[in-house]
């Protein structure tokens, strides 16, 4: 399923976001930049060591990364040519300013990708696994948020793809979309 919002293409795939031929995929990281399980396994397990290489000189840097901000490594053997590391916010109820944090994941990831001349991204489902976030929520302010930067930046990727691994999440995600 796709739809436009003035230049930019929003579309939903059920899949493995680690075989995404685009410029950016997007990873669902941790504060500290080291290795999870869930989306975050699957792509540095897929970007091999370069990928591991690079979040380590970032942490040893800046100390990692904020929930809510994001940064940008090599794809390293992945097909996407760059990932764009993000922390999404951990579940607590919903008043401990999770839907600000999470707007803000998918915000900081695009501007990355529009500083660094990027025109297709994709995206997982971010915070919606081990961080518990109530998928149905989440998926309404990941498709408003690029929704509203898509009508209102100045410049925005050409093409944001959600790649989704289950029924239920590509469920959630369709629903949401045909709603905006
Ligand atoms: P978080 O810690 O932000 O909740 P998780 O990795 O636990 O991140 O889960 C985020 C979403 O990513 C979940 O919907 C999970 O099913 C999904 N996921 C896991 N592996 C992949 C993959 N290879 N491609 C796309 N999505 C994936």
């Amino acid at each position: 399923m796709q739809k436009k919002f003035r230049y930019t293409t929003i579309e939903l795939i059920q899949g493995d976001i680690t075989e995404e031929k685009v410029d950016a995929i997007v990873n669902a990281a941790n504060e500290k930049l080291i290795g999870g399980g869930g989306v975050d396994g699957a792509i540095r397990k897929a970007g091999g060591e370069e990928v591991t290489k690079e979040c380590d000189i970032i942490r040893a840097r800046q100390g990692g990364c904020p929930t809510g901000k994001a940064v940008i490594t090599t794809g390293g053997n992945l097909p996407a040519e760059y990932i764009i590391h993000t922390v999404g916010p951990v579940w607590q109820g919903g008043d401990a300013g999770e839907p600000e944090l999470l707007a803000s994941c998918y915000k900081e990831s695009i501007a990355l990708a529009v500083k660094n001349g990027l025109y297709s991204i994709a995206f997982p489902s971010i915070s919606t696994g081990v961080y518990g976030y109530p998928t149905e929520k989440a998926a309404k302010i990941a498709l408003q948020t690029i929704r509203d930067l898509a009508e209102n930046a100045d410049r925005m990727p050409t093409l944001v793809q959600f790649v989704l691994f289950d029924d239920a999440t590509f469920g959630c995600y369709t629903d949401a979309l045909s709603n905006l």
